[in-house]
């Protein structure tokens, strides 16, 4: 899920406290649906951000923001150990890739979702700020690191996602299924692996699935009218839907997640023709969250979506079915991952 508007949070006093998760990336993943943080000192409980990166005339724009993407940010120290424990095994997020307005907050509480397979991806999406370009080869002890991360950070629900490697033969799938066994091996955890739609490789998915995360998320990110737009060309609506149909195919026991942004112009109805498709498939969990762009050069905000909205749109979609269901302006993939895994 980069930034021509950056603010710099400023660090949290000494202190501790402990974890987190629409949008990851995978290719969108939008794990994160973008944004920056721009902050305001007037907190008892710590800073009080405002999310925008919408464009260079930051005080301005952030006055233009609503209220209700404004928020407190714990104190605490917690945020400076996750940070160390990803720097120290040469660890990426995509909390960081996809600057995901929610870092603060989930590092905290000593939890982040990895991104392994490199921080370069091979699809142009146009919500999403992680770096597009010549990929890195890829790290054979990557999946030992995350491991080891998740045993450091005391995670028991352990997301991992990726940029989307069209370049390589299998998509990645073999490093997605190694890094499951390790984290499973190393840790206990639970193991949630957010994917992009490997461009239909044979094999790729079968692979992933063989791994038996407990949850497998692949998001749909948008409704079909502006899937190409914000996917771009490489991507397909009903890829996404078989992926998701196919996981259940292969092992029924593997719940299924995916999300959506909102804001990008897309109707209500869209959105709940959207939803059906999902729950056709067979899709148990969903999140919603709202779009922000990353930088100017990224796709624009349509509409901010008000909190009420996003709650009617979750009542609605546990009414269609979907067994953990988390919508709200700053809900991503993989916020409270966790949680919605155990509802
Ligand atoms: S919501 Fe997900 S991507 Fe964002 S900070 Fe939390 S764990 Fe990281």
């Amino acid at each position: 899920m980069p930034d021509s508007f950056p603010i710099s949070l400023p660090m949290a006093p000494a202190q501790s406290s402990d974890g987190c998760s629409s949008g990851s990336c995978s290719s969108g993943g939008g794990c994160c649906g973008g944004g920056t943080v721009g902050t305001h000192d007037d907190n008892a409980h710590g800073v009080t951000i405002g999310i925008s990166g919408m464009s260079s005339k930051a005080t301005d724009e952030l006055r233009r923001l609503p209220r209700w993407l404004k928020r407190n940010v714990p104190k605490g120290n917690a945020n400076h150990f996750t940070d160390r424990v990803l720097d120290e095994l040469r660890l990426t997020t995509v909390c960081e890739e996809a600057k995901c307005p929610n870092r603060m907050e989930c590092w905290s509480q000593r939890t982040a979702t990895f991104m392994i397979l490199g921080s370069v991806c091979t699809r142009p999406c146009g919500f999403c700020s992680v770096n597009k370009g010549k990929t890195e080869a890829l790290e054979v002890d990557e999946p030992e690191r995350v491991a080891e991360a998740a045993a450091r950070l005391g995670l028991q629900h352990v997301v991992i996602t990726s940029v989307t490697r069209d370049d390589l033969p299998d998509g990645g799938a073999e490093h997605f299924f190694r890094s499951v066994l390790a984290v499973r091996e190393r840790t206990g955890a639970a193991v949630e692996v957010l994917t992009p739609d490997f461009l239909g490789k044979p094999g790729a998915l079968e692979r992933v699935v063989e791994s038996a995360p407990e949850v497998f998320n692949h998001n749909t990110e948008t409704v079909p009218r502006l899937y190409r737009e914000v996917r771009g060309r490489k991507s397909q609506y009903s890829w996404t839907l078989g992926l998701l149909k196919r996981v259940k195919e292969l092992n029924p026991a593997i719940k299924t997640k995916s999300g959506l942004m909102l804001g990008l112009g897309e109707t209500r109805e869209e959105l709940f023709d959207t939803l059906a498709d999902l729950r056709d498939v067979g899709c148990d969990m969903l999140t919603l969250g709202q779009y922000l762009q990353p930088t100017p050069e990224h796709l624009p905000v349509v509409r901010y979506v008000p909190p009420a909205e996003f709650d009617e749109y979750g009542a609605a979609a546990k009414a269609m079915g979907f067994t953990s269901v988390a919508s709200g302006p700053f809900v991503r993939s993989s916020y409270h991952a966790r949680e919605m895994a155990e509802a």
